[in-house]
This record gives structure tokens, C-alpha cells and sequence, in this order.
């Protein structure tokens, strides 16, 4: 028997209040059963709005882990090892690393017992566990942004949020695929806004701007001044508000403007001439709808992906590791999950086990 903890919620809510730490055990996997150890696990700004009750869709409430009551376990992305194989399990072993499938597997924990049809086998050669564990949404969430939305090789776009897990990737794949970029980012006082905007430019963003620049009247004239006239072909919106709409007024008659976040929770107010005369198209892009219903795809794409990181290709974002022993207190995991959604922050929380 595997000794097991998870963080588990009875319903939603605010975190300190719903959120325990359950501890259980694992019986030995029968027939396509695996028993998987955590190595690492991203907290992602959904999780927390998983949480809290704020997103379309949960993980499931059961009595599996042998709570009194129906739990869930949150968290959507995890690097796990094989620890061991039911005789029926043919695609993994014991060692093998492998990623959810899908979203909804519940990863905050220290071990998972599945179907191995639930998680996904990758090659460990030349990754490191946090590579693997925060594949699956923001890298792929950039990649598929920048290929389905029509821009093409030598156009420019535009993104807020630059500087989160997404818009690091976005910033990253469009220079491989020569696309130019201008990431806007939050101000930041003195030095600190000074090495953030050399730390996008290293990684491949063309111009980095605060949102105060972006919502100055010249603005306009310096987009033309760098990329000639009526040339952003996309914008990427992480943020939403009038700084969104303020993106949205350099881009090209017919431009796609993509919503993927909402992080400042402000509503965008679109202005009628922009529909009828500039004809932008306003979409949103979900990764998990994409990866449902494009399963093979996805495969590709997340395979891709870790090949460019054993490259060296791609740089992670900044991670911020939140240690995960047996001994480790439930107050201390809820403090490090509290701060997933307040701004400003040195990095992605990552639980490491
Ligand atoms: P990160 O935690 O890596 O980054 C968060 C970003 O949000 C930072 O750029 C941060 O900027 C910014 N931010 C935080 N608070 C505010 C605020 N009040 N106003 C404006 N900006 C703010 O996040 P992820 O890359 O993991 O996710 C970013 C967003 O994308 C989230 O909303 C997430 O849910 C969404 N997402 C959507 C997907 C989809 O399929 N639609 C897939 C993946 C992510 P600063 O440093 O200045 O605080």
C-alpha cells in the first residue's frame, strides 16, 4: 500500500475555508491501473478560479480518496513518475514519466492512482520535471493562438499580459516562426520595469511597452513609426479593460483580436466602428475546448514543444517552487495557492514533491 496526501475541497469556496489536506492510501494497481508519484505540479490562475467556483467546468466530487463526503482534488497539470503498472497497462512502466491528458485529473497531491488512458507517456531524455508539468496549457495555448488566427510569417501582433506563462511562449514561438511582437506588460517602478522589458526582449519580443504607453494618444504614431502603416495582424488579450481596447485600436482593418484571460476581471467596451468599418474579428481561445476536440493535434503540438525545450529552444517562465513533503502543513501549501492571482509576482507557484 502507497501512503498518499491530497489536497481535496468539499465544495466551493474561499480557499482557507474549503481547502484540506486528506491523507489516504493507494492498494496495488490491478488490470490498466497505474500508481503515480508526483514530482511536480504548476498552480495555475485557473485552478484557483477552480476553486473559488468561477470557471465552467470542475473536476469530479467522489468518495474515492475515502472522504466522508463527495471531494475533488484541484490542480490540471503535473509531472508524474510510474511508480508502478496493473498487467493490463501497456503504453507505460515503472519510471516512465507521464502528463494528464486532459484537464480535470486533480494533481495536487503526492500520488494519483488512474487508468493509464488518462495520462499521456513522455520521453524524459533531456527535460526537467518542471518542463514537463507546465507543458500542457501555456505553451500550447500560445502555439495554437499564433497558428489559427491567420497571421503569417513577417506580420506583426500585439499582447498584454506579456510577461505571463502564456505571453512568454507567444513572445518565444513568434520569433522561431518570424513573426514580430510588441508585449506589453503592467508598469513597474525604477530598475525592476527596466529588466523586465530586457528579459522579453531576450526572448524574442520586438518592442516591450507599459500599459501607460499603450493608452497615450501618440501610441498610434509609434506603432506606425515601427511597423509601417495599418500592420498588427493579431492581438492577444490576457488582460481585457480598456487597456485591451486600447490594443485593439492599432490592429489592421480585419484583424483577429484573441481573448484568452481576463485577469483584470473589467469587461471590454467595443466601440461600434470597430465592428462595422475596421471589421475586427473578437474571439476567445480555450485550450481545453481545442484540445478535445483536436486530441491528436494536441498530442503534436505538446510533443513538439518538448522537443524545442531539449533544444534549447524555449525558456521556461519564471517558477517560484513551493516544497511538498509528508510533513509539510496545510497552511503553508493554501499561503503559496492564495497567491496565484495577485499580480506583480516573481513567478509560477510550483509544487515540487
Ligand atoms: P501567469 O500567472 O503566468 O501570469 C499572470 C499574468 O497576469 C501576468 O502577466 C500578470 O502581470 C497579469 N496580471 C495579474 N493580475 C493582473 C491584473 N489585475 N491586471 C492586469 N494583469 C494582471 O498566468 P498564465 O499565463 O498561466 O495565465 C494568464 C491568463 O491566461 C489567466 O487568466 C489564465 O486563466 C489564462 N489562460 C487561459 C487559457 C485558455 O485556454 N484560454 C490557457 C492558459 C491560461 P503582472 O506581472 O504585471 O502582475
Amino acid at each position: 500500500y502507497t501512503q498518499a496526501k491530497a489536497l481535496v475541497y468539499p465544495k466551493n469556496g474561499p480557499i482557507p475555508e474549503v481547502l484540506n489536506l486528506h491523507t489516504h492510501s493507494i492498494s496495488p494497481p490491478h488490470s490498466n491501473l497505474l500508481t503515480l508519484r508526483t514530482i511536480s505540479a504548476p498552480l495555475n490562475p485557473a485552478d484557483i478560479n477552480q476553486i473559488q467556483g468561477t470557471y465552467p467546468t470542475a473536476p469530479p466530487f467522489t468518495t474515492n480518496l475515502g472522504t466522508p463526503t463527495p471531494h475533488a482534488v484541484p490542480g490540471n497539470e503535473a509531472c508524474f513518475e510510474v511508480l508502478s503498472a496493473g498487467t493490463n497497462a501497456k503504453s507505460v512502466k515503472k519510471g516512465d514519466w507521464v502528463i494528464p491528458r486532459a484537464t480535470g485529473l486533480g494533481t495536487w497531491r503526492t500520488h494519483l492512482q488512474c487508468e493509464e488512458d488518462k495520462v499521456v507517456r513522455v520521453e524524459k531524455e533531456g527535460l526537467d520535471s518542471k518542463q514537463v508539468a507546465t507543458v500542457n496549457v501555456n505553451p500550447v495555448t500560445a502555439w495554437r493562438m499564433l497558428k489559427d488566427f491567420g497571421i503569417k510569417e513577417g506580420e506583426w501582433f500585439i499582447q498584454n499580459g506579456a510577461n505571463s506563462g502564456v505571453g512568454r511562449a507567444a513572445i518565444q514561438f513568434g520569433r522561431m516562426w518570424g513573426l514580430k511582437s510588441i508585449a506589453v506588460v503592467r508598469g513597474r517602478p525604477g530598475e525592476e520595469g527596466e529588466k523586465l522589458r530586457k528579459e522579453l526582449e531576450e526572448l524574442g519580443a520586438d518592442k516591450v511597452i507599459s500599459d501607460e504607453e499603450l493608452m497615450e494618444k501618440s501610441f498610434k504614431d509609434r506603432v506606425k513609426e515601427w511597423t509601417g502603416r495599418d500592420s498588427i495582424s493579431l492581438g492577444l488579450n490576457c488582460v481585457g479593460g480598456d487597456a485591451a481596447m486600447a490594443m485593439a485600436k492599432v490592429l489592421n482593418t480585419g484583424a483577429h483580436m484573441v481573448t484568452y484571460g481576463a485577469m483584470s476581471k473589467s469587461p471590454m467596451r467595443v466601440g461600434a466602428s470597430m465592428l462595422i468599418f475596421k471589421d475586427i474579428k473578437f474571439d476567445g481561445f480555450w485550450v481545453s475546448r481545442w484540445a478535445d476536440q483536436h486530441p491528436e493535434k494536441k498530442k503534436i503540438t505538446v510533443e513538439s514543444i518538448l522537443q524545442l525545450i531539449r533544444e534549447n529552444k524555449f525558456k521556461d517562465v519564471p517558477m517560484v517552487e513551493v516544497p511538498w513533503n509528508w510533513d509539510t502543513k496545510k497552511e503553508d501549501l493554501v499561503e503559496a495557492i492564495q497567491g496565484t492571482l495577485e499580480g506583480y509576482r516573481k513567478g509560477k507557484g510550483i509544487f515540487v514533491f
